[in-house]
């Protein structure tokens, strides 16, 4: 099973879930700018997080076998903080980097007026530097907040196709699935959507436009639930190619949308049905602007 994380923040993870990521299948992951549990004072903190995202973790995750790539935004709660929107200026020069592949998370937290106001911008921006756009839904009030967003996407005037939702569930599913973008998944270990729900869903509406994800971060969450979503899915009869597509076929053909998708080099022969992933193993040996992810920075 080739596995594509498109939403997972590496940065809160260890070595070690790289290693199981990489034993599992995971081959490439799309780690996007969000918050990071404590509030941050500055823009400056920002550029340090997204240089950090875009350069040293596509280093860490490639001592795995593991392609890193990153999507850059200000993120809806923390743009709410007055000291966080000078942000907004920052992302032009980060939209341009080689490996940002979309902009975001952007969306809703709260649904604040400053949150509209980022959410547009930022969308804007999508569309000014040929991106696509990652749109986080809200984890309260979940099917107005995914009404609104549907309704800003729609004013921005990006291609639908170009768009994806997520975090969504039986609730808002079918909603985003008449709008044309496309359905984001995020598989938690006790809450929201597990396995056996996301496999229902896929059940009820297909595998087209469906991304399934971990959305793994510094708070209880799971690396290898999109394995195991993987799995429910061939127990409940889906087919190798269907778990290939949901799991690898459909992020890359997302992300791809940005022409800075660069899977040269992945390891990506392991077809539906083939033995399994090995681990990237990692030759630790190699250094990133003269650090290692060695003790010592050797
Ligand atoms: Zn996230």
């Amino acid at each position: 099973m080739r596995i594509f994380d498109p939403h997972i923040h590496m940065t809160s993870r260890t070595t070690d879930d790289y290693e199981r990521m990489a034993a599992a299948g995971v081959r490439a992951v799309v780690e996007p700018a969000f918050w990071l549990g404590q509030p941050r004072t500055s823009p400056d903190s920002f550029a340090d997080y997204f240089d950090s995202i875009i350069g040293w973790e596509p280093f860490r995750a490639s001592q795995f076998g593991v392609r890193h790539h990153a999507t850059i935004a200000l993120n809806p709660k923390e743009a709410n903080d007055p000291r966080c929107r000078p942000v907004l200026d920052l992302l032009p020069r980060y939209l341009e980097k080689d490996g940002v592949v979309a902009v975001g998370e952007i969306g809703y937290d709260s649904m604040t007026p400053a949150e509209d106001e980022a959410f547009a911008a930022q969308l804007a921006l999508a569309v000014a530097h040929d991106l696509p756009a990652m749109v986080h839904t809200p984890h309260r009030d979940k099917a107005r907040g995914v009404e609104r967003s549907l309704a800003v996407v729609a004013e921005s005037g990006i291609d639908p196709g170009r768009v994806v939702l997520d975090h969504l569930n039986e609730v808002t599913a079918g909603l985003v699935r008449d709008s044309g973008c496309w359905l984001g998944f995020s598989i938690y270990p006790d809450t929201k959507m597990s396995p056996p729900r996301m496999v229902e869903l896929l059940r009820l509406y297909g595998t087209e436009r469906m991304l399934v994800n971990s959305a793994a971060d510094w708070g209880r969450s799971d690396p290898l639930l999109t394995r195991a979503t993987g799995e429910a899915m061939l127990l409940a009869g889906f087919t190798a190619d269907d778990v290939d597509r949901v799991l690898w076929r459909n992020p890359v053909e997302f992300y791809a949308q940005s022409g800075r998708l660069d899977l040269t080099g992945v390891d990506d022969a392991d077809a539906p049905g083939g033995a399994g992933g090995q681990p990237g193993a990692g030759g630790a040996g190699g250094t990133f602007a003269g650090n290692s992810i060695l003790r010592g920075g050797s």
